[in-house]
């Protein structure tokens, strides 16, 4: 009989609920992704470099047109440059880059931070590379670091520390002054960071993201990962990458020449071609991504769920104390979607140990108009 090395793990909760979506025919505002489709000229150019040829391995370390676009983005938007060449890779997906950064760092024993509630797919990574989670829960209302809990949490066996900003679920941001407060904790102590900077670009209200790619001492020790799928539309091309200096580079290579080797070849043709032509894409995606949020919450605020406008991410959580305190948030997601016809997140699936009176689930603004005018007048009715 085969011996899990996941014992505690089923199926994700997105899929889980996307699927339950489909089943009962409700809009689906739980699982991120657009419903509508990433830009033409990028969708053309797939078809344009699958038609001229390119088709077979990529380099190891991503097509080099596109690490240096990559490294050209972050330059304008953080004042940095990188290395194409030893510090920038391609991987398909933030999920196995940020899977590869901890399998070449991890060792048998080590223990890792994480900040509940925490995405879904780091704990099982630090589990398969022999290492154990410590979970810090961020504080509640605001989903900020507990720097009193964080420090309790270090110990001799720290090895890394896990950061996502902006912040799954909760659209949190970690300003220039946290990463400073970190950097001094951590400074004296052998510990690596990943920042999970997938939503980089969906920041709102004129803030600017502060990315570990801005913090020079920060940097030294980091993995910084990102996804094209976010930033242009394009979630189910997997495609992303990972910042790092040199040698972790090298070392995160290592580990990634073996899991995949190498991403989708036209696809990274594509995405070089566009990040070439429309640098203003990303420019434009905090605004893009604002009026959603903000027709979303306005349609909202007609309803009896309670929020705090999303700081950053597509994604808004709801308090729906008002409504149905008696459920807690699995019960309510479900019971969203087969009454009402609104798919949500749970937020508590993201926490080791939830707090009790938890009643926030998380919904997906990334969604068309229309969709979006639909779902809020689903959820007015309730
Ligand atoms: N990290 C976070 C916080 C995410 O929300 C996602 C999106 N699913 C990922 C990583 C994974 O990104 P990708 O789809 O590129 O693997
Ligand atoms: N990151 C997406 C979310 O938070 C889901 C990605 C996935 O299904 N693995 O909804």
């Amino acid at each position: 009989m085969i011996i899990s090395k996941l014992p505690n793990v089923g199926t994700t909760i997105f899929t889980r609920m996307s699927q339950l979506a489909v089943e009962t025919g409700a809009l689906n505002l739980s699982q991120g992704f657009p419903d509508f489709d990433g830009p033409q000229a990028l969708r053309d150019a797939v078809g344009r470099h699958i038609a001229a040829g390119h088709n077979q391995y990529a380099p190891m370390t991503g097509l080099p047109a596109l690490r240096e676009q990559v490294a050209a983005k972050i330059a304008r938007s953080y004042g940095r440059m990188f290395s194409a060449d030893t510090e920038v890779t391609i991987v398909p997906g933030a999920t196995q880059g940020i899977f590869c950064a901890i399998q070449a760092l991890i060792q048998p024993g080590d223990e890792v931070i994480v900040f509940d509630p925490s995405y879904d797919s780091y704990e099982p990574s630090v589990e398969l590379a022999g290492g154990r989670c410590v979970h810090v829960p961020l504080a509640l209302p605001g989903f900020s670091i507990d720097w009193q809990r964080l420090q309790d949490a270090l110990s001799d066996k720290t090895r890394l520390i896990i950061l996502n900003s902006p912040h799954n679920p909760s659209g949190a941001l970690i300003s220039r002054a946290e990463l400073d407060q970190l950097a001094g904790l951590i400074r004296e102590r052998d510990i690596y960071l990943i920042s999970d900077e997938v939503y980089e670009h969906l920041v709102f209200d004129g803030i600017q993201h502060a990315s570990v790619l801005g913090h020079d001492e920060l940097y030294q020790r980091a993995f910084v990962v990102s996804s094209f799928g976010k930033t242009y539309h394009v979630t189910g091309w997997k495609t992303g990458y990972v910042v790092a200096p040199p040698a972790l580079s090298a070392e995160l290579r290592k580990v990634h020449q073996y899991v995949s080797f190498c991403g989708v070849t036209p696809l990274q043709w594509a995405l070089a071609d566009y990040m070439a032509e429309h640098p203003e894409h990303v420019e434009e995606l905090p605004a893009f991504y604002q009026a959603k949020r903000d027709l979303f919450c306005d349609l909202l605020a007609g309803s009896r769920f309670t929020f705090t406008r999303a700081a950053g991410t597509y994604f808004q959580l709801v308090d729906y104390s008002a409504i149905r305190s008696d459920l807690d948030d699995v019960a309510m997601a479900e019971w969203l979607t087969r009454e009402h016809g609104v798919a949500a997140i749970p937020v508590s699936v993201f926490y080791q140990s939830p707090p009790a009176d938890l009643r926030l689930v998380r919904f997906c603004f990334a969604k068309r108009e229309e969709t979006l005018r639909q779902a809020a007048y689903k959820l007015c009715a309730i």
